[in-house]
């Protein structure tokens, strides 16, 4: 780091600064780690004025706080010095059966020695892809998909291929049609990267005759696949979906979390994975972080074997079921003509398309001006598509706050419909570049 020649001080570049004295240092991996330049617009659509139908963050006040907050002094008191402990690389053992009851909700038959508690699911893409892709290696993945993942493929120089996706979720003719594409163009596909149910950020769910097919077609083609299944506990209607892990253990590594059933700060979430891809796992969990930290899995797990989590789960799928139709009330009453937006059975987010001529990121500044705020559709793509979408999300505003940033985003979106029929075309988008939305958004 640069000295102070007066202080003899360390001087971190300036926030916004450009220069960065190691540039020429860095690991080629390096230069996909971009931040993004609507970040500091998010700052801005952080402040209380603005509704934010950007962030992907789950309601944990609908928690019982108090009651975590006692299991957490009782835990610390009764079992500190395990609590406060190295664990092992591959998670407690006592957690690992409980994640096996939650997973037979889903269809999954399990065992525990199976299962990586990992830091949430992001961890578990993150040693996923570090174990199975070399740089220009293909992943397949849905268009659009997850932000967080797109962003750990390009750390791993990963060739992001998108599927086509209808209301009903992969479209098999396209993943078929592809993967003959590739292997005949002499490409490695490493792995299908897939979210089955109530999709970030499309909210749309494969149907059950689909499951099949991209079962099928990825056994015959011998084409791993890495289904992504946060959001599958929060259906608004009936039992969850029978997983594809469910019909098939040997092709399929599965991901949970409990960031969206109980709460993503405990960072805890898993991956189940054919027994050969389980020890790797454990061998990448321990070179990255040793072991995840003993407190929280414990934490979950006296939650799980103290309270009553199914019915806390029905509570947030009661509660996201509720904001999900007051959003889509809304953009129904709301909207100009010409916007389209899915309608999802579960889950936190609605994907919306704009009219031909408009372009979400240059629609964002002025949306943030009027104090509202998405996500554009580009952030979803890893070959620039999305251009014309935005992700919506309900899972955090109450509902009179989704009202009303549905009626001001309608508001901007009008307007720009008047300038692209008086000027031939919204607003430029070149005004904002690529971005990879933190976090709080994903
Ligand atoms: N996958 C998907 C599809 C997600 O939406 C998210 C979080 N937004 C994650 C993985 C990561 O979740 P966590 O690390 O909190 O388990």
């Amino acid at each position: 780091m640069p000295q102070d020649k007066d202080h003899g001080q360390a001087i971190a570049p300036t926030q916004g600064s450009r220069i960065d004295a190691y540039v020429d240092r860095y690991a080629a991996r390096a230069t996909g780690m971009v931040a993004s330049e609507i970040r500091a617009l998010f700052s801005v659509a952080s402040r209380p004025e603005v509704v934010s139908l950007a962030g992907g963050m789950p309601y944990v006040t609908a928690l019982p706080l108090d009651v975590v907050g006692e299991l957490v002094a009782d835990l610390v008191a009764r079992r500190g010095p395990v609590a406060l402990q190295y664990g092992s690389g591959q998670g407690d053992p006592h957690l690992r059966e409980q994640i096996c009851d939650v997973m037979r909700l889903e269809g999954i038959e399990a065992n525990a020695d199976d299962v990586v508690v990992t830091v949430g699911s992001q961890q578990a893409l993150d040693l996923i892809t570090r174990i199975f892709i070399d740089p220009g290696d293909v992943v397949l993945a849905e268009g659009p998909s997850y932000v967080g993942a797109l962003g750990t493929f390009s750390a791993y120089q990963a060739n992001v291929i998108h599927i086509a996706m209808d209301s009903e979720g992969i479209v098999p003719e396209s993943l078929a049609q592809t993967i003959y594409a590739l292997k005949s163009a002499g490409n490695r596909i490493k792995f299908l990267y897939t979210i089955p149910t109530f999709q970030n950020p499309a909210g749309v769910t494969l149907n059950a005759a689909r499951r099949q097919q991209v079962l099928e077609i990825c056994q015959r083609a011998d084409v791993l696949i890495v289904e992504d299944n946060p959001y599958g506990m929060l259906g608004f209607d009936g039992e969850p979906m029978r997983t594809l892990r469910a019909d098939n253990a040997e092709g399929v590594v599965y991901l949970g979390s409990f960031s969206k059933t109980l709460a993503p700060g405990f960072r805890v979430g898993w991956a189940l994975a054919p027994h050969a891809v389980r020890e790797k796992l454990v061998l990448a969990m321990e070179s990255a972080v040793l072991s995840h930290s003993s407190f929280t899995q414990l934490a979950v797990g006296q939650y799980l074997a103290t309270q009553p989590w199914r019915e806390q789960i029905k509570t947030f799928r009661e509660l996201y079921r509720e904001r999900r139709d007051t959003m889509l009330t809304s953009l129904e009453a709301l909207m100009p003509a010409g916007v389209t937006w899915t309608r999802p059975a579960g889950g936190f987010f609605v994907w919306a398309t704009l009219p031909e001529g408009l372009d979400s990121k240059a629609l964002l500044p002025r949306a943030v001006s009027e104090r509202v705020a998405f996500v554009p559709g580009t952030g979803f793509f890893a070959d620039g598509g999305g251009a014309r979408n935005m992700r919506l999300s309900y899972c955090y505003p109450e509902p009179d706050r989704i009202r009303e940033g549905v009626r001001r985003l309608a508001g901007v979106i009008e307007q720009e419909l008047r300038v692209r029929d008086t000027f031939g075309t919204g607003s430029s988008p070149d005004r904002i570049g690529v971005d990879t939305p933190g976090p709080d958004l994903a």
